[in-house]
Order: C-alpha cells, then structure tokens, then sequence
C-alpha cells in the first residue's frame, strides 16, 4: 500500500524542482551552520546560491566517514544543542562509531519515513510487530519502532538475543510482521526448527530484512524457512537509520528510495565521477530535509545501481538493486574486485550447502589466496567423502566461471560457522600487508 501517494507517486519533473529547492535550502544552511562545510565550500569556491540547478550538486564536496570521525563528536551538528532531541551512533561495523543527531522535527520524518517503509511491505493497522533490530545507539530498533507505531500498528520491542524467548513470543503473541537483520531470520528459523515449531503455523505474513548485504537466493531460503514474504530495506545511521530505501512487496525487485528527502548519485569509487545510468557504483546521498546532521555528498561505501524504470506498485521514486557489497570491503584477490555477496549467490543456488560461509582470505608470498568455507546441509553431510569432494569442486568451478578468480572450497560440518544474533561475520582478512 501507499502510504503517501502525493509524495511516493509525484511526476519526475515535480520531484526534481522540490529537490532542487530542498538542495538550496540544505547547502544555505550547512554553510552557515557547521564550520567544516563552510571551510570546503570556501575551499571549492563555491557560495551556496551558485547551486542553480539538480546538475550543480557536482559541484558539492563529497563527505566521507572519515570526515565525521575527524569532527568527532558533535562538529558535523548543524543545531544548537537545545534543538537536538536525540543522539545515535553508527553500527560502528568500521572503526570507531560516530554519532549523528536529530530535532524533533528530523524524528518526525523519520517516523514518517518507516510508516512509508512498512506500508510498502504491506503492514498496517492491526499489525503485530515483532522487532528484533538492536534497540540502543543502533538505529535500527528505535527507527522500526516509531514508525510501526506511526503506522498505528502494535509493537513487540523485543530487540536483539534470547533467541529461545524470541521464539517463544512468536508463537505466543502471534506477530504478523517480522523486521530483523537477514542473517538473524535464518537463525530464528534454524533454532525455530530445533525446537520442533512449525512456521507455517504462525501468523507471520511479511518480513523487512536489512542492515547487511544478502542475496536473492537468501530471500527464497527465508520465505521457504518461514512462510513468509520477504523484503529488502535500506537505511544507513548517517542518513538518517532505516528508512532510506525500501522494496515494495508488489514489485519485490529494488528497493524505492524516498527521494524527496534524499537525493541519490552513484559515482566510480576510483574516480569520483558519476556512472552512466543503470551501471553499478557506489551509492552518494544528500540528505535535503534533515536540520540537526545535513549531509552533502556522503559516501554510503554501499555498492549498488539505480533504476528510474516505473513500478508495478505505482511509486515514481527510483530504485536502487540490492547492495551487492562495500566498495571498501571489496576483496581484490589477485587483481579480481570480488564482493562476498558474489560468493554467496553462487552457494545458494547450490544444492548440498546450507546458508552460512566464511571467507578467510590469506596471503602466500605475494599472491592473496581466498578460502570458502561453507557448512554442508545434514543430507550432504551424510554422504561418502568422494561425493563430498566432487560438491567442494563444483563450488570451486563455478566460483571460476563466474568470477575469474580461483579459490579453496572448504566444505565443513553443520553448525559449525559461528552463528550471529547480529550483523554476520563473513569475511576473515589473516593478511598482514
Ligand atoms: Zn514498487
């Protein structure tokens, strides 16, 4: 469902003219309110009324996570503190965590934001929401929170761990609507099925699964496992939370950015420069709405491409493909630029292997070496060592063919990766560079 058709479904042509006065708006107001933005416009020899046109925005500074860090902790604030009511900080997946802010009308966005997000999926009044997102400096749990209750849906504020309770209320309490990171889905289903419950018992209808890259192949495994529609959310602490970008549940294929609060770019990480349309890059955002923490330029680190191509579902907003890495988590294997979530496609569509890997990469003499390590499913598992090997050597094969770039396949028992209540483990860097 729509939650606001004005804004969801506006012509392009109307979208861009409020982007650009958004954009006027929010560099006039950095530039007189946070130093730092003052110091690199003045830098660029740019004045905030040279921003003419949508196009203008490449004339902007980028701001990366390093420049947060360096005006640590409240430099980027372009509030006073008495408009600030509430402070996060990032996950901090990536060295120290840095905290961003919100008025209260940045909250009420934000609020309006997840409505939006959950209506997309298809939550709604009467909803029973069952929020397993970190509650805390995350912003994933509070973020969920407030939106399903602006969505006057209910919510069970059960945040991370206990899995055991988790399943527990789920059977109970009956939550029609699950929002959890991907990884964690697929434990709850795990432990779900060691405990002898039945998912197709429960009253879960949908799930919003984000905060890590996952695949396709993850969303078939998790809709099987828990009997459930499965969509994609996106959302970075920096932007705002959750919120940022959403998969519609009729369409199921990209996930609607809400830019008439951000406007998105993806630019060439080597270059700076943008891409043509369509192609993969790395994901730019300008915030053009937010008062306590604007952001120019910012960049996500989020590898992923945009498609302006018209909806099923009737939203205008474009869409953004699933993220298929980080570009600075990008592994370069012998001069290959390999994303986990490549490997990972490749394992799903595997039959014998069950849904959890790591890849430790290595380095011998000159040469870095990857490892696949994933678990074999308790079928496989039983099977004779030579069928064993054959099904390490067809992962290896098509890793090969699909990435160019050769690999160790290390199949080992069940249960054996260590399991996450949280963001997944799944790369192991041993080099020493
Ligand atoms: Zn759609």
């Amino acid at each position: 469902m729509i939650r606001d058709v004005a804004n969801e479904t506006r012509p392009r042509e109307d979208l861009e003219a409020l982007q650009l006065k958004r954009l006027q708006a929010v560099v006039e107001r950095v530039y007189h309110l946070v130093p730092f933005y003052r110091r690199r416009l003045d830098e660029a020899g740019l004045k905030p009324e040279q921003i003419r046109t949508l196009d203008d925005l490449r004339l902007l500074p980028f701001t990366t996570k390093q420049d947060l860090r360096d005006n640590y902790p409240f430099g980027m604030f372009a509030a006073p503190m008495d408009q600030v009511v509430r402070i996060h900080a990032s996950s901090g997946t990536t060295g120290k965590s840095t905290p961003v802010a919100y008025t209260q009308r940045d909250l009420e966005t934000w609020a309006e934001l997840m409505a939006r997000t959950l209506a997309a999926a298809g939550a709604h009044r009467g909803d029973i929401v069952h929020n397993a997102y970190g509650y805390g400096l995350f912003t994933g749990g509070l973020g969920f929170h407030y939106g399903a209750e602006r969505l006057g849906a209910a919510v069970i504020p059960v945040s991370g761990g206990q899995t055991r309770r988790q399943i527990m209320l789920l059977q109970d309490f009956g939550p029609t609507v699950l929002v959890c990171t991907p990884s964690f889905a697929l434990y709850l289903a795990e432990v779900g099925q060691e405990l002898g419950m039945d998912f197709k018992k429960l009253q879960l209808r949908v799930g919003i699964f984000g905060a890590e890259p996952w695949t396709e192949g993850m969303r078939t495994e998790i809709e099987n496992r828990l009997n459930l529609d499965a969509v994609d959310i996106y959302g970075l602490s920096e932007i705002i939370g959750p919120g940022v970008s959403v998969e519609c549940i009729e369409g199921k294929s990209g996930l609607h950015m809400f830019e008439d609060h951000f406007l998105p770019e993806i630019i060439d990480p080597a270059t700076l420069q943008p891409v043509p349309p369509g192609e993969m890059g790395e994901l730019v955002i300008t915030t053009i709405t937010k008062e306590a923490m604007p952001l120019l330029r910012y960049r996500t680190r989020d590898v992923t491409s945009l498609n302006y191509a018209p909806c099923l579902c009737g939203r205008t907003l474009a869409r953004m493909n699933r993220i298929r890495g980080r570009s600075d988590d990008m592994l370069i294997i012998r001069g290959v630029n390999v994303f986990p979530s490549q490997i990972e496609a490749i394992l799903m569509e595997t039959p014998g292997v069950a849904p959890h890997y790591q890849l430790i990469v290595d380095r011998e003499g000159q040469l870095d070496t990857l490892e696949v390590q994933v678990e074999v499913d308790e079928a496989a598992f039983s099977d004779e060592v030579k069928q064993l090997q054959s099904l390490a050597q067809n992962i290896q094969r098509q890793i090969k063919d699909y990435l160019t770039v050769s690999v160790k396949v290390r199949l080992v028992e069940p249960r054996s990766i260590p399991r996450s209540e949280g963001k997944a483990k799944r790369v192991i860097d041993q080099r020493q560079i």
